[in-house]
């Protein structure tokens, strides 16, 4: 049972008591942690194990657009125009 490392490539050489198999495998080289799902001998699949998943991202971190820049958005020309005279 031969699977290569999802990361780096490394042939991976896993033995027969793989072949029915499903959980972590460590690449030797680069130290990755891998999931992989081994049937009959098949490799079934393979995921990236949970050391490697990437941290989510902060929820604070959303930035909100600034008010102050779009608080000035009125047009001045109500300011020139004159109320109507009845004189
Ligand atoms: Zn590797």
């Amino acid at each position: 049972m031969i699977i290569h490392c999802m990361y780096c490539g490394h042939t991976i050489d896993l033995s027969e008591a793989y072949d029915d198999y499903q959980g972590p495998v460590r690449c030797a080289v680069c130290k990755s942690l891998m999931m992989v799902r081994v049937e009959n001998g098949q490799l079934r699949g393979m995921d990236a194990g949970p050391a490697a998943a990437a941290p989510a991202a902060p929820k604070a971190a959303a930035p909100a657009a600034p008010k102050a820049a779009t608080a000035k958005a009125a047009p001045p020309a109500a300011l020139k125009a004159r109320p109507a005279s009845p004189d």
